[in-house]
């Protein structure tokens, strides 16, 4: 598994990238109907949430795996309600990295997430279960997307420490690696 793949506005996936081991996250950290993640990647995200509990941070997936069809769908229907700023903020089909099974987004979908404690956990915390924080605040330029709070990408601890420590976007990460 490839959980550096980069799934961006000039890397999409095909129709028929599906990942090969999805499995659904347990009930109690779940509260979306797109509830299937990598099974690592859940392991993973499920640990988190264990730990996090003991603090008393509430973490909940609203959103896992997407497939192609489903963001397609998502997409006609944002662009229906003339959602403002749509690429900005939503994904064309094969451009979504949900479409991976590698991300995840908690507990709510809007930026209000950014005020709440939630969200200062996993500021802090994420990397040390080997997610990031895929498109963070004053990076639009580089990700393409505006500030997501909730939006978190599993790349392995390996990757998330060094992400995290250095302030970088996977964009940069994945092209210094390359240098
Ligand atoms: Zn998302």
């Amino acid at each position: 598994m490839n959980y550096l793949k980069l799934v961006n506005k000039s890397n999409p996936l095909e129709k028929c990238d599906i990942p090969l081991y999805l499995k659904e996250i347990n009930r109690e950290y779940n509260i979306g109907k797109n509830n299937l993640l990598d099974k690592k990647v859940k392991f993973w995200f499920e640990l988190m949430a264990k730990q996090a509990k003991k603090n008393n941070i509430i973490l909940k997936n609203i959103s896992a795996y997407r497939s192609y069809e489903y963001q397609e769908k998502l997409y006609e229907s944002y662009k229906e309600n003339n959602l403002e700023n749509l690429d900005m903020s939503s994904a064309k089909a094969g451009y979504s990295e949900h479409q991976t099974g590698f991300a995840l987004d908690i507990n709510m979908d809007n930026i209000n997430f950014y005020e709440t404690i939630e969200y200062q956990w996993l500021s802090k915390n994420a990397y040390k279960y080997g997610f990031i924080l895929r498109y963070p605040k004053d990076k639009e330029y580089i990700t393409g997307y505006k500030f997501e709070p909730w939006h978190y990408r599993y790349v392995g601890r390996k990757h998330s420490k060094k992400i995290y420590e250095n302030n970088l976007t996977l964009e940069e990460y994945i092209e210094k690696k390359q240098k």
